[in-house]
């Protein structure tokens, strides 16, 4: 469950004062937002995934629903929104920053109603992100491990969660800013009430914190080319592996390899790999 947007990408030499108006490149227009690349990279390998989330009727919505199911995800749960398709405005400077504008549409439309739609009963693990109401993620993974399944949640950016919410998590996913946002160590991530957390660590890899310690996976080296995409690339590969049943370490070994092959091409979800890729 989570956000599916459209972003669209346009460079400019510089970016514009108020009132100014400057000239850019050529728009292009990509499939994106945290829930739909996240459907997409655990699809991409081969999961049974569907995206619970929300789209415009309009051109943005099918160009979100054809990715989507080009990459095998299931759009059964994608809810059409009388709201726009969220759309992410991003200008990109020649330094390689990018400034965005999220303008999140259809994704304030995703609802506790919609969870309860659900039918959990082939469900393994749910992998959530952000960008939809705070209220509707806490009920979905309230739901879900009501129902017995596993919780992962991508607390990217980092948000005030319910203790009950925080507690069911099995694993919190943080890259390593957002982790030290949340807590002054690895190990006192736990004292936040997951089961388990893992925290990405970007060329490092990513470090796997349980009860029993913390163990780190180093991810594989690459020439970098783009990193967008790169956290969700991981969750939705986690989330993947750990329903196929990996355990955690062996899932987060696996995720390190699907994202850092996603930081070696453009894009996000075009550059997410399949298992072929992986091989
Ligand atoms: P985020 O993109 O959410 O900030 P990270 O930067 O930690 O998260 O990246 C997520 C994952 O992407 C890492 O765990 C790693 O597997 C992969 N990754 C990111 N940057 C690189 C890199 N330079 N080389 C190899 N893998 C990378």
């Amino acid at each position: 469950m989570g956000s599916a947007n459209a972003d669209l990408v346009v460079t400019v030499e510089r970016r514009p004062a108020g009132g100014e108006t400057v000239l850019g490149g050529d728009t292009v227009v990509m499939p994106g937002g945290k829930g739909a690349n996240t459907a997409v990279a655990a699809g991409r390998i081969g999961a049974s995934v569907s995206l619970l989330g929300a789209v415009g009727s309009d051109g943005y919505g099918s160009l979100l629903r054809d990715s989507l199911s080009s990459s095998g995800v299931d759009t059964s749960l994608l809810i059409s929104s009388s709201r726009p398709t969220g759309i992410a405005y991003i200008t990109v400077t020649p330094d390689g920053e990018n400034s965005i504008v999220v303008s999140p549409g259809a994704n304030s439309a995703v609802a506790p109603s919609d969870v309860d739609a659900v039918d959990w009963s082939s469900v393994r693990v749910l992998a959530c992100s952000l960008e939809v109401p705070l209220e509707t993620v806490a009920h979905a993974v309230s739901a879900a491990a009501a129902a017995g399944v596993r919780p992962v949640l991508n607390l990217s950016p980092v948000a005030d969660l319910p203790a009950e919410t925080l507690a069911v998590l099995d694993p919190l996913v943080v890259n390593e800013h957002e982790a030290a946002q949340l807590a002054p160590s690895f190990p006192a991530l736990l004292d936040l009430g997951p089961k388990s957390v893992v925290v990405t660590l970007g060329a490092r890899g990513a470090a796997v914190v349980t009860p029993a310690g913390v163990t780190e996976v180093a991810a594989p080296s690459v020439e970098v080319v783009d990193t967008t995409g790169a956290g969700d690339a991981f969750a939705g590969a986690l989330s993947a592996r750990l329903a196929a049943g990996d355990a955690l370490e062996e899932a987060a070994s696996y995720a390190v390899r699907v994202a850092a092959l996603s930081v070696a091409k453009a894009g996000a979800q075009p550059s997410y790999p399949t298992a072929a890729d992986l091989d």
